[in-house]
């Protein structure tokens, strides 16, 4: 897949205050790439898109650059202590995103250039807890790595995260432009997760990001640097011929790390995710994807109430037994050392 090439930068005046922010933007100019000036990285005007689906799809190729002012982190209950906020959105276009009831009409993609700023709340954050060990996501509100090529912040944040004896820091991806992180000390203190699928489900619902033999054949080079891994399987579908289609794809993640020793192979993670949605996740995907077909139907969903008011449609419980029985065999037969973290 070809790498991210935003269609239109936006960057605040006072990102030309770092070396990083100036770098970007004269490195965009000479690509030939509409470089402009707003005001803040929160209030962004000038992406141009008259329907939702337009507005939508522009917001996915802008990019704006910012320096970040807040002092706090969100936490990230219940998988981690604190996000760290490096980048926020993304440039793939799956239709059940997770970020999408978050990110607006118009989902760009920011950046902060400020990002020792951001490291150095990072170390007190992490001094704080000592002796305890705090753990960061960088992966909260964003995919980071379609734009990594050109920002450097996260090979910037592993290269922090190797030399704290107290932190450990992850992000999850369905990007394969990692090739700028494989050499970097990393200590075993970052762990890299790909979120994969079934070819199908890929090319039905996850436009604009790389193959499931792509993503796996990159998660095969962050193993082979050292990096500890793990593998979402998620959202899983059911439709006909799922079955099939899941085994083909654990099988190919088993074959494609055949030669690695069962001890290596036991340090690989796997976490499995049913399809849920929400109503608004419903509306919003109705809006972007007028012509969806995917599966969002009542009577094969039970709906869970949420703690926060707002519930979900899981899959009824007898086709979650189904999924969950046949996920587990699955992977005991291929792959009988990976550690399966969770199904849900
Ligand atoms: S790759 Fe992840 S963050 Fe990006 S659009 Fe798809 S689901 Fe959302």
């Amino acid at each position: 897949m070809k790498p991210f090439v935003p269609r239109r930068v936006l960057f605040e005046e006072r990102a030309l205050d770092y070396e990083l922010g100036r770098n970007l933007v004269s490195t965009f100019r000479k690509m030939g790439i509409e470089t402009s000036k707003i005001a803040s990285h929160n209030r962004v005007t000038g992406i141009p898109g008259k329907t939702a689906s337009e507005a939508y799809r522009e917001g996915k190729r802008t990019l704006v650059i910012g320096v970040r002012k807040e002092k706090e982190f969100q936490t990230c209950k219940p998988s981690a202590h604190y996000q760290l906020p490096i980048v926020t959105g993304c440039s793939g276009m799956c239709e059940y995103c997770y970020l999408a009831t978050n990110l607006g009409k118009k989902p760009y993609i920011r950046i902060y250039v400020n990002i020792e700023e951001v490291l150095g709340i990072t170390k007190q954050l992490i001094q704080e807890r000592i002796p305890e060990t705090t753990l960061f996501e960088g992966s909260a509100v964003s995919d980071p790595v379609p734009v990594e090529r050109y920002t450097g912040l996260l090979g910037t944040t592993i290269d922090f995260f190797a030399r704290e004896e107290f932190a450990r820091f992850r992000f999850v991806t369905k990007f394969t432009d990692i090739d700028g992180l494989l050499g970097i000390e990393h200590n075993g203190h970052t762990t890299i997760r790909f979120s994969i699928n079934t070819q199908k489900v890929i090319e039905k619902y996850e436009h604009a990001t790389p193959s499931a033999d792509e993503r796996i054949a990159a998660a095969r080079k962050v193993f082979e640097s050292g990096y500890p891994l793990g593998f979402l399987i998620a959202p899983i579908m059911y439709y006909p011929g799922w079955e099939e289609d899941y085994e083909k794809l654990i099988k190919d993640v088993s074959q494609t790390f055949r030669d690695f020793s069962p001890e290596q192979k036991g340090e690989i993670s796997f976490e499995l995710i049913s399809h849920r949605y929400t109503n608004r996740a419903k509306t919003n995907i109705l809006e972007v994807f007028p012509h969806t077909d995917l599966s969002m139907e009542e009577g094969e969903r039970k709906y869970k109430y949420g703690q926060f008011g707002y519930g979900k449609f899981i899959y009824r419980p007898d086709i979650m037994q189904t999924m969950q029985t046949s996920l587990l065999s699955c992977l005991n037969q291929h792959l009988p050392e990976a550690r399966v973290l969770y199904f849900v």
